[in-house]
């Protein structure tokens, strides 16, 4: 895609600080980290997002990721390591070429887990349950 940047990342047009790559997949590093060390990890070929990316390129997103993750939790010296990947403006993804985050947590950056946890209501979670598995 033209207008993207990771596409142009991908192309060389834009700078990146590369850390892996293979047929199908480019990981660099995150222009505004989170943690030092916070990771990118991309298809080469343009995608939006989960839904739209092929299940075996998925696949080797995540392959990659795991690599990445053990990489920067040794080398980084990173007590945890958050992969996660934001689909969709409401789940604050700003770039529209399907990206997995690796990023590096230590006990003391004090971003803590995810915020604003509820409790199910009776016979709830049975409901949504069987609502999701049956839409695969
Ligand atoms: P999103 O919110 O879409 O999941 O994350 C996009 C990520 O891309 C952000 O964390 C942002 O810092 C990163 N990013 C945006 N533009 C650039 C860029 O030009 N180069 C690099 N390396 N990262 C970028
Ligand atoms: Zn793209």
């Amino acid at each position: 895609m033209d207008d993207c940047i990771f596409c142009k990342i991908v192309k060389g047009e834009i700078p990146s600080e590369k850390v892996y790559e293979d047929e199908h997949t480019l990981a660099f590093l995150d222009i505004k980290p989170v943690n030092i060390g916070h990771t990118l990890i991309i298809p080469k070929e343009h995608f939006k997002n989960i839904y739209e990316t092929p299940e075996e390129i998925a696949c080797k997103l995540i392959r990659a990721a795991k690599k990445i993750s053990m990489a920067v939790k040794k080398e980084l010296k990173a007590d945890g390591i958050n992969v996660t990947m934001n689909n969709d403006s409401a789940a604050g993804q700003v770039i529209f070429h399907t990206h997995v985050h690796v990023i590096p947590r230590l006990s003391s950056d004090g971003f803590g887990p995810w915020h604003g946890r509820r409790d199910y209501a009776d016979g709830e979670a049975k409901e949504v349950a069987k609502k999701i598995s049956q839409a695969l």
